[in-house]
């Protein structure tokens, strides 16, 4: 086994864990960018956002979040970043998905810059990125309705 956060989960590298269940684990950087800084990960190896299935996905933000607010309480800094990186390009340099939580305080030396990108085919990249909206699942009360012999949909009938 190579990956160094499998290790941590089999119990083969330390870690200074602070939160653990059946399927995710939470511990700190070893290497923080603010005191607090701490990795969300499933105790399943899945490499980055494109191969975790969704309930693992939905698993893990699950438990940032119950992180999340437990180092606000806590250590209350005056913000928190959530970040995840994927590919060596985007920083990711442990192969193995995890969430950043990290706190933020005033003044802190922690950097995210966004420049202002040069992009002359905007138009075309929102088509080519543009998200379907998923079938609406139906109100409680309609499920448990008589079928219709007449069905409309839900957002049809809306701009009705
Ligand atoms: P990333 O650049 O998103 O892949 O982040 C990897 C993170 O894992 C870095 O912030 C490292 O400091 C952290 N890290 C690497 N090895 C360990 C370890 N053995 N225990 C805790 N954190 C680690
Ligand atoms: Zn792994």
């Amino acid at each position: 086994m190579e990956c160094i956060f499998c290790k941590i989960v089999a119990g083969e590298l330390p870690s200074k864990k602070i939160y653990e269940d059946e399927d995710t684990l939470a511990f700190m950087d070893i290497n923080p960018a603010n005191p607090g800084h701490a990795l969300v990960i499933p105790k399943k190896h899945y490499e980055n956002i494109f191969d975790i299935d969704e309930q693992t996905l939905k698993q893990i933000i699950s438990v940032t979040k119950k992180v999340a607010e437990r180092i606000n309480e806590k250590l209350k800094p005056e913000g928190l970043n959530i970040l995840q990186n994927n590919g060596k390009r985007a920083g990711q340099l442990v192969n193995h998905i995890h969430v950043h939580i990290i706190p933020r305080f005033a003044d802190d030396k922690v950097l995210f810059t966004y420049q202002k990108a040069d992009v002359d085919d905007f138009d075309r990249i929102q088509k080519e990125i543009t998200v379907e909206t998923p079938e609406e699942e139906p109100f409680e009360e309609e499920k448990k309705e008589e079928p219709r012999k007449e069905t409309i949909s839900r957002k049809w009938r809306k701009d009705f």
